[in-house]
C-alpha cells in the first residue's frame, strides 16, 4: 500500500462540460512513477501540458480550473478527487475540450472508469505530506484548520440559509473503500436562483437535474431526491480532496472545515506549500525502518496487492 500507483491501461470517457454544455472526450492514461497527475489540453491549435499542481490554479469560482500557456481546463476537482480517493498517484489525462465533463455531478463515474482500466502498483514508494504544526486559514466566517494526526480525516460543516442545509456535517476517515462508499457518489449542488443567474451569464449551460442536486427555497427539486441525507456536506469533502490533491502528494492530517469552498481550499494548499517547516515529506518504503515513519497510519488502499520493491 506504500507503492505509487497508476492505471493498468488507458481508458476514455465522454460527457458534457458543465459550463460549455459541449461534449468533451477525456482519455486517462498510465504514467511512470513520480510523474504525478497531469492534464494534456488538446485543442485545434496544439497541445498543452498542465500539471495538476497548486501553482497552475487559475480560477476557484464555482469550480477549480487549471491553466498554463493560455490554455485552461475547468472543473478538474471531481476527477482529481477520484484519483486521490483511489490512491492513484500517476496518470496523464488527455482533455479534448476546455473542461472535465461533469458526468452526474459526483466522482463515481470517474471511479468506475479508473477501476475499469485497473490500478497497478509501481516500484517506487509513495510520498506523503505529514503535517507537523497546526495551521488555519480564514476568509470572513469560513475557516479550515489542519492539525497533526496519525491519519487523514476530514470533517466538513456547511451552513446555508436553507431549511435542508443548516449546520450539515460530514466526517470522513480516509481509505479508498470509505471514499468509494461514503464520498464518491455525492453530487455537486446548487440553488435554483444561482443556476438561473449563472445561465443568464452564459455559464452552467450543461447544468441540469441530471448532474447536480438543485435546491429551491424549500427543498430538493430532483425527482429521485438525495443519495444521502447529508449529500451536500459529503460533496464538500469530495471537493476538498480534489483541491488537496494539488499539493502533489497525499496528506496525513486532521482537516476541520467550516463553510469553506474551492477558494479557501486553494488558499490552504498555497499556504502549506509556502510553509515547508509545518510538514515533512515521508516516503514510507524508502524511509523505513525509521521510528519516525512508523508513528503514522498511512492510508489503507485495498485496490491492488502490494508488491515487493
Ligand atoms: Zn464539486
Amino acid at each position: 500500500m506504500f507503492l505509487q500507483r497508476t492505471l493498468k491501461k488507458e481508458i476514455y470517457g465522454i460527457g458534457i462540460g458543465l459550463h460549455s454544455g459541449r461534449k468533451v472526450r477525456i482519455v486517462l492514461k498510465p504514467a511512470p512513477a513520480d510523474h504525478g497527475i497531469k492534464f494534456l489540453h488538446v485543442g485545434d491549435d496544439g497541445q498543452t501540458l498542465i500539471d495538476a499542481r497548486a501553482d497552475n490554479v487559475v480560477a476557484t469560482n464555482y469550480a477549480t480550473s487549471l491553466g498554463s500557456d493560455g490554455q485552461v481546463i475547468g472543473t478538474v476537482e471531481h476527477l482529481l478527487a477520484a484519483f486521490y480517493g483511489l490512491g492513484v498517484d500517476n496518470a496523464l489525462v488527455e482533455v479534448h475540450g476546455d473542461e472535465i465533463p461533469i458526468m452526474d455531478g459526483s466522482a463515481i463515474p470517474f471511479v468506475y472508469l479508473i477501476k475499469t482500466a485497473g490500478i497497478v502498483s509501481q516500484k517506487v514508494s509513495k510520498k506523503f505530506l505529514v503535517l507537523k504544526e497546526e495551521m488555519t486559514v480564514v476568509e470572513d466566517d469560513k475557516t479550515i484548520t489542519l492539525e497533526p494526526s496519525r491519519s487523514l480525516s476530514i470533517s466538513f460543516t456547511i451552513d446555508f440559509h436553507h431549511p435542508l442545509l443548516k449546520k450539515q456535517r460530514c466526517t470522513f476517515q480516509f481509505s479508498d473503500a470509505n471514499f468509494e462508499r461514503q464520498i464518491s457518489r455525492a453530487r455537486t449542488f446548487g440553488f435554483l436562483k444561482e443556476v438561473e443567474m449563472l445561465k443568464s451569464h452564459g455559464l452552467a449551460r450543461g447544468g441540469s437535474l441530471e448532474n447536480a442536486v438543485v435546491l429551491d427555497d424549500f427543498g430538493v427539486m430532483n425527482e429521485g431526491g438525495l443519495r444521502f441525507a447529508n449529500e451536500c456536506a459529503r460533496h464538500k469533502v469530495l471537493d476538498c480532496l480534489g483541491d488537496l490533491s494539488l499539493l502533489g502528494m497525499p496528506m496525513i492530517a486532521k482537516v476541520t472545515a467550516y463553510k469553506a469552498g474551492h477558494a479557501l481550499n486553494h488558499q490552504l494548499v498555497k499556504e502549506l506549500l509556502a510553509t515547508p517547516e509545518a510538514w515533512e515529506m515521508v516516503a514510507p518504503l524508502h524511509d523505513q525502518p525509521s521510528a519516525k515513519t512508523l508513528e503514522y497510519e498511512f492510508p489503507p488502499l485495498a485496490g491492488v496487492e502490494p508488491q515487493p520493491v
